[in-house]
């Protein structure tokens, strides 16, 4: 999501004038988007503020003058901390507010106003004031269509810094889904922090739930594939199990983490689901898909974690096998209900916990990719590769192919959409060969 909404950030400020630069030094100005998840996301922004006064100071002693800014969720969670603790800062923005970075630029600009902090979530949602269409690059995008979360996870920070949830309503999606095709992308990540329980407006004051949505989505002209993240467990209905089955432009491919294989954990987590309500969604989505690709997120020595806990973990992992994960180590949050349990697992048998899971993710991760040599795969070609000729691109299981050229007769080009006979798998990626017709 803080990629979309970097890419927001870009497109607004380039109404007034600015043009996104590669290096700092060409910069007039910084924008830090920063997340508050884990504590080490927080601590990157506080090294990289350290590494900008310098450049700030030096650039002051030549009478030039470079604005900082400090958007997302750590600008939400600490705005007040950072403008006391940060004299180089000139504007913290929210997450909820950041339509409002060019006027902010340019008070700061005109007036020699600085630290200006804007994080109260505004009355009118920020999409009401963001263009409804997009200039992107590329033949992926992310559209958000839902944002905040009603949900309150105990270990999570996003209910205080994204707010409560919010759906975008079906019309404005569709807009901007549209203006991104008409820029050339072909495949549109739908994004919220509870993506799966979208329920837009659509017309007659009716909602829309997500399938709905895809369904819609489908009859873009132009546009080939559609994928969704991050889905909540509680929210994966019959109705979007099934789109699976129904809509060919739903890739099959789904990111739906568990967290936790112990009943016990998932209920210190406020999660709202069993093990077992867990195995059963898992079912019914290969049912409905059978090569569904599921990739999960999990949270290792949450407090009160036992040994046994953290086995029931592997268990699961076991059991569904999955094909990409995300794993962390607990990180206390301030503010969060299980900052304050007394029951914090051991620091060092977190790390070994977490190595062990991730030692069997990743193993489950080369047998997703290996267990595709030697069958085709569909390849949206997103970008050239190292070698000469060779392209990159995505599988419809969002695994990246290294295709050879295809010879110079017809060298692939972004954009294609072709078969491949994939050759070999690794961890990270697949190569193919582009199929002979
Ligand atoms: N809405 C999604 C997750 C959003 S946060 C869901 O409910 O599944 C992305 C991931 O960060 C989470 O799935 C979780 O695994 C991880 N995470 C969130 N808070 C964390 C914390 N305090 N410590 C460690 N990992 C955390
Ligand atoms: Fe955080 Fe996801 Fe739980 Fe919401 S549902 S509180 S975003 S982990």
């Amino acid at each position: 999501m803080n990629v979309y909404d970097s890419d927001r950030m870009s497109e607004l400020l380039s109404e007034v004038g600015f043009a996104k630069k590669s290096s700092v030094d060409d910069a007039d100005m910084v924008i830090l988007n920063t997340c508050h998840i884990r504590e080490k996301a927080s601590e990157k922004l506080f090294s990289e503020l350290g590494r900008l006064r310098l450049i700030k100071e030096a650039r002051g002693r030549a009478g030039e003058r470079l604005i900082v800014a400090v958007a997302g969720c750590v600008a939400q969670g600490i705005g007040k901390e950072i403008t006391r603790r940060f004299p180089e800062v000139d504007i913290v923005v929210g997450p909820q507010s950041y339509h409002e970075l060019p006027d902010l630029v340019t008070r700061v600009l005109e007036g020699g106003q600085s630290r200006l902090v804007q994080t109260e979530f505004p009355v009118e949602p920020k999409f009401d004031f963001l263009p409804g269409t997009r200039s992107h690059q590329g033949v992926t995008a992310f559209l958000s269509i839902q944002e905040g979360c009603d949900k309150f996870c105990t270990f999570c920070v996003v209910p205080y810094t994204r707010g409560a949830e919010y759906s975008r309503p079906v019309s404005e999606i569709i807009f901007e889904a549209r203006s991104l095709v008409e820029s050339g992308v072909q495949d549109i990540t739908l994004l919220g922090q509870n993506v799966n329980a979208y329920h837009g407006l659509r017309g007659n004051n009716r909602k829309a739930s997500l399938a709905i949505l895809i369904e819609a989505l489908g009859e873009i002209e132009g546009l080939s594939r559609v994928r969704y993240t991050t889905s909540h467990p509680r929210d994966m209905g019959a109705n979007l199990i099934s789109a699976h089955e129904r809509l060919p432009i739903l890739m099959p491919h789904l990111h739906l983490p568990v967290q936790s294989g112990s009943n016990k954990i998932l209920k210190g987590m406020n999660r709202g689901y069993t093990v077992e309500e867990y195995l059963d969604i898992v079912d019914r989505l290969r049912d409905a898909r059978p090569d569904i690709a599921l990739s999960s997120d999990f949270i290792v020595g949450f407090p009160g974690e036992t040994r046994e806990d953290f086995e029931a973990t592997l268990t699961l992992v076991e059991r569904v096998n999955f094909a990409q994960a995300y794993s962390f180590k607990y990180s206390p949050r301030p503010g969060t209900p299980a900052a304050d349990l007394n029951s914090h697992v051991d620091q060092e048998i977190s790390a070994q916990r977490l190595a062990c899971l991730q030692r069997l993710l990743d193993q489950q991760q080369l047998n997703f990719n290996q267990s595709k040599v030697g069958t085709k795969l569909k390849i949206l070609i997103e970008k050239p590769g190292r070698n000469c000729g060779q392209m990159i691109g995505k599988s419809q299981y969002m695994q990246a192919v290294h295709v050879e050229g295809g010879g110079s007769s017809s060298p692939l080009k972004v954009g294609d959409l072709i078969e491949v006979d994939v050759v070999a798998g690794s961890k990270n990626s697949l190569t193919g060969e582009r199929a002979q017709k």
